[in-house]
């Protein structure tokens, strides 16, 4: 049993089994072009091009949940929804883990943009459970390992 486990959308599609020790997940997607969009209380956001990383949890049926993240057309329930269901996004990987959603947040390289964004009942004051991925945080990515720094639970 990993700790974490990195998983291409293409093969979440289809079968890939999902153990069940798995909360948290987070979502890798680019944005192609700036957009602004409003969204519930948080009223109206920009949000510049270029990668994002949302992190959540399913406490129960996390393959269920993901899955309902990549649906284009859905009912905008959560913020992550109205930006995952525009035509400008493309997610690029999946993420699941054993670590609480704030840890896991927290562990990840960003920068908040977007106060509060999916995180409304956050308990660890992460400010924000969506990263913008910077050119800083980027580079490092690319000198160090494939997979991105995230600490074992
Ligand atoms: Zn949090």
């Amino acid at each position: 049993m990993k700790d974490l486990e990195i998983v291409d959308v293409q093969s979440f599609s289809t079968s890939v089994p999902v153990a069940n020790s798995y909360v948290a997940y987070q979502i890798y997607f680019r944005l192609g072009v700036p957009i602004t969009l409003t969204i519930g209380k948080l009223g109206s956001r920009d949000f510049p091009a270029g990668d994002y990383v949302y992190t959540g949890s399913a406490r129960r049926n996390i393959r269920a949940r993901v899955l309902r993240h990549l649906e284009r057309v859905k009912s905008l329930h959560w913020h992550i929804d109205y930006l995952l269901s525009s035509p400008v996004v493309s997610i690029s990987r999946i993420i699941l883990s054993t670590s609480s959603e704030c840890k896991l947040n927290n562990s990840t390289e960003g920068r908040v943009i977007v106060p509060r964004f999916g995180s409304t009942d956050c308990k660890e004051q992460c400010g924000s459970h969506l990263k913008y991925i910077d050119e800083n945080s980027r580079t490092k990515r690319q000198s160090g390992t494939e997979v991105h720094p995230i600490r074992k639970a």
